[in-house]
């Protein structure tokens, strides 16, 4: 129900994990029954991540009890459970490309058991009873396909039907995340040397007020020194400026 994505420079400071918990707990407000977050760095050839079902307490004390190690960036997930339970299985992030990929979803994809059977019958293993799962398996065999992160993400859109914001970071690329919507908002944070993306701006407005909103049926790739838009065709898109009016969204 809440999504941050976060990408910047600083390994070792911690920021990535702080700015995606953060984010999360500004967007409590929306509701949730779980929450997760996924952390990317170079030189580590599998996605860390943590979720719990329940509050995001039970996430951070996870975090406390198994500490995460340093990224570059970063994506959070407060999830309100439409298929499948809310356990600590069927929390955000969901993994593909074996533990190298990794994907948190707002919406409903309303093909997933269409989508599902094709994916298993090539040999996806589901650990989840999600509907987000597919979109995971679906952008790792994009992945393979393309060789290219955002075109994958934009072939994955592409093959979605109902509502979806959708994030996800990969081993490959530990500085950039790659974010797509449709029916379902994503808007960017425009830092110094770092960028993030938010379903609203409260997920990142106490780091900066510079903010790009995109438009419907749009892709999104942010490292810490580039946004760039495209269509879900690949073509180049331009999202919309806007300075968030601070006390509004205090
Ligand atoms: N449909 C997805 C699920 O049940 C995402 C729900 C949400 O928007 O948080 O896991």
């Amino acid at each position: 129900c809440g999504i941050v994505g976060y990408a910047g420079p600083d390994e070792g400071s911690g920021r990535p994990l702080e700015v995606a918990l953060g984010g999360l707990r500004r967007l409590e407000y929306r509701g949730y029954d779980s929450a997760g977050v996924a952390l990317v760095a170079p030189g580590r050839d599998s996605v860390a991540f943590a979720k719990k079902s329940g509050k995001l307490v039970n996430l951070t004390e996870e975090i406390d009890a198994h500490p995460m190690p340093d990224a570059t960036a970063s994506i959070g997930h407060t999830r309100w459970a439409t298929h499948g339970g809310p356990t600590d299985l069927n929390a955000h992030p969901h993994l593909a490309d074996q533990g190298r990929l990794a994907v948190i979803h707002n919406g409903i994809v309303e093909n997933f058991a269409t989508l599902r059977a094709e994916l298993v019958a090539a040999g996806a293993v589901f650990a989840s009873e999600t509907d987000t799962e597919v979109a995971a398996h679906l952008l790792a065999s994009e992945y393979r396909r393309a060789g290219d992160l955002t075109a994958a993400m934009a072939a994955t859109a592409r093959r979605l039907e109902g509502t979806f914001t959708l994030l996800a970071v990969h081993a490959d690329a530990p500085d950039t995340v790659v974010g797509a919507r449709h029916d379902s908002p994503l808007v960017v944070g425009l830092g110094e040397g770092e960028n993030f993306l938010g379903s609203d701006v409260a997920a990142f407005v106490s780091h900066t007020k510079e903010a790009l909103e995109l438009g419907q049926d749009q892709v999104v790739t942010i490292t810490p020194t580039s946004v760039e838009v495209s269509d879900f065709d690949g073509n180049p898109a331009e999202g919309k400026r806007f300075s968030v009016d601070w006390d509004a969204a205090a």
